[in-house]
């Protein structure tokens, strides 16, 4: 048991940890550390999150937000501790240029980033948009794969070569802070891979983001694609290496984490995974496995993993759409238990259930969803919670007319509850109420 506590609870979430329980395990910016096979101990062993939701999450259908309220999140995801955040794509719009203007002014902490396509106007429209920023990032982004290069831009392998090694440069005499994205980089040849990258650092990128646009990728090959840059790209290891996904396979996050794995040091996601068709990689998702399986991922990160419901919820409130119930750490359903067993091993100890705390994520309480799976010792519980205590006795007698109640109904609330205990006060004088003594 010890065991386990320290794997799931170790580490910073030790601090978050409202169970006491956990080990502090060591981490890697004190110092050498005991896991075995791999060694990252160098500045590189952090991980930085790159927040688009505002700009890939934002350009995808019922997702549109507001001047105020792209300000306001991009508020939020200071305060939530991301270290970049793409504010949009300055010459998509107008709209979209003030809004990052706007960003860039006002929100202090992470690095504010605009995208800009391969072309003069578009890096020169990013570089105004994000010139008050205290430390402005320009995006470039040039297609490589053969697909895009033939149908979309009409372009060859080594004019697009030379294309992006320009436009790289061109960014730079704006900003030190120049990441480059060979787009669809997953279905691009491998070998032009490694040349196109080459090219991008000799002129002057600081951080090549290897996206999966199309969501086509598996676990193992986008982690190979990474160390293949690794191995084969002179200077690729002075950089910092990205993520970009797509859900397309629902392997966004699997990806994601994959390439971490494989020396990936910024990661791109999206709160709630919004983004273009099946979305982007849930930040909430990566961020939470890497806290809990801190001793696969043991590496650094500057997010305040308490705000991630909040955030969640803002975003929700902001958009067309919230989160799934089932979705991880933050659907409604993610800390539930309805099953009678887990809610008896919950009650006795969260850690038969829970890998995380709710609490450690932002969400205020455990929820106990109360249906007909549900056993005496929920039901009890619950009751106290709302301030009637049952002897065995009468706990039997409101536990059948609660059984009673969940065959008709899909989820009882507290109310119901309320209900069925003061019904059975009025008619029946069998449940005695006080207070909840806690
Ligand atoms: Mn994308």
């Amino acid at each position: 048991m010890q065991r386990i506590t320290n794997l799931l609870y170790g580490g910073p979430f030790a601090k978050l940890n409202a169970y006491g329980a956990g080990l502090t395990l060591p981490s890697c910016a004190h110092g050498a550390h005991g896991f075995s096979g791999e060694s990252h101990c160098m500045p590189q062993d952090r991980i930085y999150f790159f927040d688009t939701t505002l700009r890939d999450g934002e350009q995808s259908p019922g997702c549109s937000m507001t001047h105020h309220e792209k300000l306001a999140l991009a508020n939020s995801l200071a305060d939530l501790g991301v270290d970049i955040l793409e504010a949009g794509f300055a010459i998509a719009s107008d709209g979209d240029f003030a809004a990052i203007s706007a960003v860039a002014q006002e929100v202090r902490g992470p690095k504010i980033a605009s995208l800009a396509r391969a072309r003069q106007e578009d890096i020169e429209r990013a570089a105004k948009a994000v010139e008050k920023a205290a430390r402005p990032r320009i995006h470039v982004f040039l297609a490589s794969s053969d697909i895009h290069l033939q149908y979309k831009l009409k372009m060859g392998r080594g004019e697009a070569l030379e294309q992006a090694a320009k436009m790289v440069a061109l960014a730079k005499s704006y900003v030190d802070d120049v990441e480059f994205s060979p787009e669809d980089s997953t279905r691009t040849d491998p070998e032009f891979l490694c040349q196109f990258v080459g090219a991008a650092i000799s002129a002057g990128a600081t951080t090549i983001n290897l996206p999966d646009t199309v969501g086509y990728a598996t676990p193992e090959d986008y982690a190979g694609m990474f160390r293949n840059i690794l191995e084969k790209v002179p200077g690729a290891e002075r950089v910092i290496l990205s993520t970009h996904c797509h859900d397309d396979l629902g392997l966004a996050v699997a990806n994601t984490l994959a390439a971490i794995r494989a020396g990936a040091r910024q990661v791109e996601c999206t709160i709630n995974g919004i983004g273009e068709r099946a979305g982007n990689a849930a930040l909430e998702e990566i961020a939470a496995a890497i806290r809990v399986r801190v001793d696969v991922f043991p590496y650094e990160n500057n997010l305040k993993l308490e705000k991630l419901y909040p955030v969640s919820q803002q975003l929700a409130g902001t958009i067309s759409f919230g989160a799934a119930p089932n979705k991880a750490v933050v659907g409604a359903n993610a800390f539930a238990h309805e099953a009678g067993i887990h809610q008896h091993g919950v009650l006795s100890n969260p850690l038969t259930y829970e890998i995380m705390t709710p609490v450690s994520v932002g969400v205020p309480a455990n929820r106990m969803v109360l249906g007909k799976h549900s056993g005496r010792t929920a039901l009890r519980s619950r009751l106290q919670e709302l301030g009637y205590r049952l002897s065995a006795e009468d706990l039997d007698i409101a536990y059948r007319a609660f059984t009673e109640l969940a065959d008709r109904k899909k989820a009882i609330y507290d109310q119901d509850l309320i209900n069925l205990v003061a019904h059975h006060q009025r008619h029946e004088d069998l449940i005695s109420t006080e207070p909840a003594v806690n």
